[in-house]
C-alpha cells in the first residue's frame, strides 16, 4: 500500500514522526498531534489499509485494543478488516463477569488492571490486537492473555509505533 505522494507508508509514517513527534525524555514520543489525542482521520485510514495488507493472509473476527489510545485507530482499522466489532479494555472498573490482568504502564509508572466483560470475547474467536504504540509489550501480552483466557486465538498484533529499542517485539 502507498501513501501519499506515492511514499510507501512506513516512509510516510517516518516523515510523520519527524514533523510532528516531540521526543520527551529518552524513550517517550509524544504524536498526539495527528495519532492519540487529535487524531488524523485521513493517516488513520493509512494506518487501517497498511494493517489490512499486513494481515492479510489471517482470518480476523473482532480487534482488541486497551483504552484510551487504541480505540481511534482500532475502529478506523476495522473498517478494512469487513467492519468487524471492536473491544477496547477498560482500565477503569467494570461490574459483572470479566477477564482481566495487569499491565505495567512504563509512561504512566503504574500497574493498571485492565477488564474486558466475558460477552465480548468468544471461544474460538480468532482475534488481533491493535494497538498505538509496542513498547516494553506490556500491554499487547496483557491483551493476549484476555484473548487466551476466553478461549479464542490471537492471529496477530499490530502496533503503528514500534520502539524497537525497549524490547517489547522479543518478548511476544
Ligand atoms: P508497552 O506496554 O508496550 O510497554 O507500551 C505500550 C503502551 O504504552 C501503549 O498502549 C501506549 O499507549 C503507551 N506508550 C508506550 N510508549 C509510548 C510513547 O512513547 N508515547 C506514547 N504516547 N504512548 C506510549
Amino acid at each position: 500500500m502507498y501513501g501519499m505522494k506515492g511514499q510507501s507508508f512506513m516512509e510516510s509514517l517516518k516523515r510523520r514522526i519527524e514533523k510532528d513527534g516531540v521526543v520527551i525524555g529518552d524513550s517517550v514520543i509524544k504524536v498526539d498531534s495527528f495519532l492519540n489525542h487529535q487524531m488524523d482521520i485521513a493517516f488513520l485510514k493509512e494506518v487501517g489499509a497498511e494493517f489490512a495488507k499486513r494481515f492479510s493472509d489471517v482470518k480476523v473476527d473482532k480487534i482488541l485494543t486497551i483504552e484510551a489510545s487504541g480505540i481511534g485507530i482500532a475502529a478506523i482499522t476495522a473498517m478494512y478488516f469487513h467492519d468487524v466489532p471492536v473491544v477496547f479494555a477498560k482500565a477503569s472498573n467494570l461490574s459483572g463477569d470479566v477477564y482481566e490482568t495487569k499491565v505495567y504502564s512504563f509512561t504512566k509508572q503504574k500497574e493498571n488492571i485492565i477488564r474486558v466483560d466475558k460477552k465480548y470475547i468468544s471461544d474460538g474467536e480468532n482475534v488481533l490486537i491493535i494497538d498505538d504504540f509496542l513498547a516494553c509489550g506490556s500491554a499487547a501480552l496483557g491483551l493476549a492473555e484476555i484473548v487466551e483466557m476466553a478461549g479464542a486465538k490471537v492471529v496477530g498484533i499490530g502496533a503503528v509505533i514500534e520502539k524497537g529499542f525497549q524490547g517489547g517485539h522479543a518478548k511476544l
